[in-house]
């Protein structure tokens, strides 16, 4: 059988805030049939991570783009690949049968062909909805988990700030913080995101950014005895005000720096005298890298979420013609909680 299959591409390199323009849709023909002989497998895809880390593959150069293969370049034409859920549709490959979901390396299209093994794992949902496998068990809540626990390193009672912090990673963080017994505060982009994070997700308080015209004395108000752990999801000027207002033995994650994505002038400057003097650690890390503690995070996330002690904030969109409008929302502020879209029933 073949079907026509849509997908998305850029147009050119993308060097600033993406817009709907720099996207196309186009079909392609496809027989969801696998040559006798091949090992390729074809799935039908059904719900696709939205990342901000996608626009640094999209710029013509990108320090990024050398560092995973999961974070190479994407060149004009060809499907944007990402990371999602899909259900097997044919295989050639005996690890996967025809009907089996897998997680893992799919696109932004309909149906993709994967001609590499490693790039797909079968998935178990474990009885948790296919959408949880994307966001608070996938690649956002592992971020998080290993992020806080294996970067941040924290004490309970620590004081902890997370940026973006009703975004996919960043609400994760902060009810991990809340759990495991820290004092944490968020800041977002609107009131609605404060509400949310105060009234639902039990952080200790929280603020919209816009509003505050000197985030260094805003910090100050929120942590009047300093920051232990700031989750930076943002850099420039935030990752300055909270270096500013740490503690002496304060630790700063650098998970992401979205405002200095599509801004090639923005650049965090912290005062380095305050990290000498108060002996900041400041460490970026890439999720990867920590798969010692996937096991871990994948057993304490389930528990957490069967004892309803950790919310799932989801954003939904539908329709792979949509993938880049969900997409560029990341870069306004417009999604709450892990950004996906839906491409197909179950
Ligand atoms: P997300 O937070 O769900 O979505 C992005 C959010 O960032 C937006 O909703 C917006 O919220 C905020 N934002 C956008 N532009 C901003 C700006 N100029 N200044 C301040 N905030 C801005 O995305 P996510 O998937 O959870 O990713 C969060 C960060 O983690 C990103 O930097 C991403 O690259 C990083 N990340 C890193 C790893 C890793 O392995 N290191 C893995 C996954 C993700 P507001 O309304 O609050 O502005």
């Amino acid at each position: 059988m073949e079907v026509s299959n849509s997908y998305i591409t850029i147009k050119t390199h993308i060097n600033g805030a993406p817009k709907e323009s720099d996207f196309e849709l186009k079909t392609a023909t496809l027989a969801l049939s696998v040559e006798p002989g091949s090992n390729h497998v074809i799935v039908k895809n059904l719900y696709i991570s939205v990342d901000p880390y996608q626009i640094n593959r999209m710029k013509t150069h990108s320090s990024s783009q050398k560092a995973l293969i999961d974070s190479r370049r994407i060149t004009p034409g060809e499907v944007v690949d990402a990371y999602g859920v899909a259900k097997v549709v044919a295989s050639g490959n005996p690890k996967f049968e025809k009907g089996e979901l897998v997680v893992g390396r799919i696109g932004w299209e309909e149906h993709s062909v994967i001609k590499e093994e490693n790039l797909i794992n079968k998935l178990d949902p474990m009885g948790f909805p296919l959408t949880y496998h994307v966001g608070v068990l996938g690649i956002s809540g592992w971020t998080a988990y290993a992020g806080f626990f294996e970067v941040c390193k924290p004490k309970k009672g620590e004081k902890v700030f997370v940026s973006a912090a009703s975004g996919s990673v960043g609400n994760l963080v902060g009810q991990y913080a809340k759990l495991f017994g820290c004092y944490v505060v968020g800041c977002a982009g609107s009131k609605q995101k404060v509400e949310l994070l105060k009234e639902k997700l039990g952080f200790d308080d929280a603020f919209n950014y816009k509003e505050e015209t000197d985030l260094k004395s805003a910090l100050t108000r929120y942590f009047p005895d300093g920051i232990d752990i700031y989750f930076d999801n943002v850099g420039a000027e935030m990752q300055e005000a909270a270096v500013a207002n740490m503690n002496a033995f304060g630790r700063v994650a650098v998970c992401g720096v979205i405002s200095e994505y599509t801004d090639a002038g923005k650049r965090a400057a912290p005062d380095m005298i305050d990290v000498v003097y108060k002996r900041i650690t400041i460490r970026g890390f890439l999720v990867v890298d920590h798969i010692n503690v996937y096991g871990d995070f994948i057993s304490t996330t389930s528990d957490q979420l069967r004892s309803r002690d950790m919310h799932v904030i989801e954003d939904i969109a539908t329709g792979v013609e949509n993938i880049p409008s969900a997409f560029i929302g990341l870069f306004r502020g417009e999604n709450i909680g892990k950004k996906i879209v839906k491409i197909a029933e179950e």
